[in-house]
């Protein structure tokens, strides 16, 4: 199957989800969105009022900002892929329960083994505690790349948390200015890994 198609289907599985409580009450699942070969993978908490209603995520004043910034680095939300760790809204937008990141973070994983993104940019502590230890703090390792094999893994604020807060705001941008560097360095680093992989000359190196 086409990778498009097979991310297709697991949207539609996830559409279809029922596995926690929060598919009783939602509008529409969130799958996510974004073409199947992004480079950059944005994972934010879970949909918001906007999100629910129109089953798609980051539309809302959170979305805004995330725009803005991609613009400012010349990328459109369509060059990347956006989801969240939880797809269904939760009520009157509370903290995602453990049990519900927890029904629900198998998509997620699915999602990024078919992605395959190079960059993972986490938005809030909740995206950010997927990836990094408990004890990290947002405020200190916003920015700071995590790389796992030939992925970076950046955690940043949330655009929600950016909005209320202008000192993270800036934070936000400072971060969102490094991503095209970033992005370049872990292009040449897969390239020159592959390029290693499928060139027989490498073998009888050793
Ligand atoms: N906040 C999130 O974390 N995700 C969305 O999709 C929208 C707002």
């Amino acid at each position: 199957m086409p990778p498009e198609d097979a991310l297709q289907r697991l949207a539609e599985q996830i559409r279809a989800c029922q596995k926690c409580p929060l598919a009783r009450l939602r509008t529409h699942a969130v799958p996510g969105e974004g073409p199947v070969d992004a480079a950059i993978m944005f994972i934010g908490e879970a949909p918001g009022y906007h999100e629910d209603r129109q089953g798609r995520p980051f539309v809302g004043a959170s979305g805004r900002l995330l725009e803005k910034l991609l613009a400012e680095i010349d990328l459109t939300r369509e060059d990347v892929y956006i989801t969240n760790v939880v797809k269904c809204r939760p009520p009157s937008n509370r903290d995602p329960l453990p049990v519900e990141i927890e029904a629900c973070l198998p998509w997620l994983h699915q999602q990024i083994a078919f992605i395959d993104p190079l960059v993972i940019i986490t938005l809030g502590r909740f995206s950010m505690a997927q990836f990094f230890p408990a004890t990290a703090r947002i405020t200190r390792v916003h920015g700071r790349a995590l790389m796992q094999d030939d992925r970076a893994i950046v955690p940043m604020f949330h655009p929600a948390a950016a909005l209320r807060n202008p000192n993270w705001k800036r934070d936000m941008e400072a971060d969102f200015a490094q991503i095209p560097e970033l992005l370049a360095r872990m292009r040449a680093q897969r390239d020159a890994r592959e390029q290693d992989d499928g060139d027989p000359e490498q073998l009888t190196l050793f």
